[in-house]
């Protein structure tokens, strides 16, 4: 983490974080500064280097313009560094009692040291027990004019509405690949590091939103790379995640229901991408199935691994009219642990028969391909096995003017189906065995 406290943004023009930039910048340029705000969003996206910005920005000796910080007067060191007396940290997470809020309370009263404000910033401010929000918000209601709060929070939801609505809120979203670039530059040119670019994008991309993460990533491979490559960057993310998934994997093994939706909030919280895990996970999934139907010896029960490979495809169908993006998978989770049935709405129910069912090959106007069509996907194998997991849900169902029509059960079957490589290997793989030429149409199932 040395590069992350390094490189932290030092003013309002270096965060990287452009939105908050300009929300922040608007109401440090007011005479009268609020005295509380509320800082949400995911770990890692800047909220505790914003927080002693704002700290710097108020209490700067040698500002240019209002709200924005010199960087290098004695007054902003000392809080940069976190060392100034006036600007105080307190971890909610490991603090959690009434005493400190009372000792905060006490001593609040007393004017700064040697700055115009004091600062509180109160980092994972939902972990307070409510006997200490109790005491903050009466310190909230009647602030001393010397005092400003920043409490810091991932979890937004748990924070009593009476404190809310005594502060400003300023909402801290996943950081996109481009401020993470920014971000990223700054330590590179620092360190005077020999890196490529395009491995630095992968960097930025594999960070997924968290600016903590990218550098961590970034001074991870420095330190193990004197030039970095985009090699060693991809060898370096595909371990990582394939720890998580593993984990996952076990847990979903052994359906481990409360283990599993602690990952999924875990993955939350770390800002991590939730549809690109469960589109990796899936991926995962057919590899087992495939394995297990060519006799490869597994601890994975066949049943089960349908079972999760038919929810989780739901989940993504469902993805688009969710309220909370993590919620249709948490629902497929419990769904397959704990074998409960969950209504689907009906447009989103897939066809009876239409997954994994090896009656649905034989269909009507497909002809030789459908008669063909398990000796086609045994085949298409050797070519790329997470297709045929995808083409075992899907039928063929027509064949004519030349053209094999496939029908997909799911739209995210049929959305990778219809990349053009899977097309050609299908079409060459009918070509070889029953020696017609046939270009390849994926339909999506109609519902009833
Ligand atoms: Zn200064």
């Amino acid at each position: 983490m040395v590069f992350y406290l390094k490189y932290r943004p030092q003013t309002l023009a270096e965060l990287d974080n452009t939105e908050v930039a300009e929300r922040m910048a608007k109401y440090l340029s007011k005479p009268s500064i609020p005295h509380a705000f509320l800082f949400t969003g995911p770990r890692g996206t800047g909220k505790t280097s914003t927080a002693r910005i704002l700290a710097k920005s108020i209490n700067c000796k040698s500002a240019k313009t209002p709200g924005e910080a010199c960087g290098k007067c004695d007054r902003c060191l000392s809080i940069g560094k976190g060392e100034n007396l006036d600007v105080l940290e307190i971890d909610a997470a490991s603090n959690r009692g009434i005493e400190e809020i009372r000792d905060l309370r006490e001593k609040i009263k007393l004017t700064p040291t040697n700055l115009k404000y004091k600062v509180y910033i109160i980092d994972e401010v939902h972990m307070l027990t409510t006997e200490a929000f109790n005491a903050l918000l009466k310190t909230l209601e009647e602030p001393p004019s010397h005092a400003i709060f920043i409490l810091a929070t991932t979890e937004s939801h748990k924070v009593p509405e009476t404190i809310k609505s005594r502060c400003i809120r300023i909402d801290f979203h996943r950081a996109s690949n481009s401020e993470i670039l920014h971000s990223l530059k700054r330590v590179v040119k620092g360190e005077k590091l020999d890196i490529e670019e395009a491995a630095l994008t992968e960097i930025a991309r594999g960070g997924d939103g968290s600016f903590r993460d990218a550098t961590k990533i970034l001074e991870e491979v420095a330190l193990e790379n004197k030039k970095i490559t985009l090699v060693e960057v991809a060898r370096k993310l595909g371990s990582a995640d394939s720890a998580l998934q593993t984990k996952f994997l076990e847990a979903l093994r052994q359906k481990q229901t409360k283990e599993l939706l602690l990952l999924i909030q875990q993955l939350v919280r770390d800002g991590k991408n939730v549809r690109q895990f469960f589109i990796d996970l899936l991926k995962k999934l057919e590899e087992l199935l495939l394995a297990d139907f060519t006799k490869q010896k597994s601890e994975w029960k066949r049943e089960d691994l349908l079972s999760a490979i038919e929810i989780f495809s739901r989940s993504f169908a469902e993805l688009k009219t969710a309220v909370i993006p993590a919620l249709p998978f948490e629902l497929g989770i419990v769904e397959y642990s704990e074998n409960v049935k969950l209504p689907a709405p009906t447009d989103l129910k897939p066809a009876p028969g239409a997954a994994f069912s090896p009656a649905s090959v034989v269909s009507g106007n497909a002809g030789p391909v459908a008669s063909k069509w398990p000796e086609i996907l045994e085949a298409l194998k050797p070519f790329n096995h997470s297709i045929v997991g995808v083409l075992r849900s899907c039928k063929p169902v027509d064949l004519s003017n030349d053209t094999l029509t496939i029908e997909a059960a799911y739209k995210f079957h049929a959305e990778r189906l219809d990349e053009p490589k899977f097309h050609d290997i299908i079409t060459s793989v009918i070509k070889k065995m029953l020696g017609l030429d046939v270009k390849v149409q994926v339909v999506l199932k109609k519902r009833n």
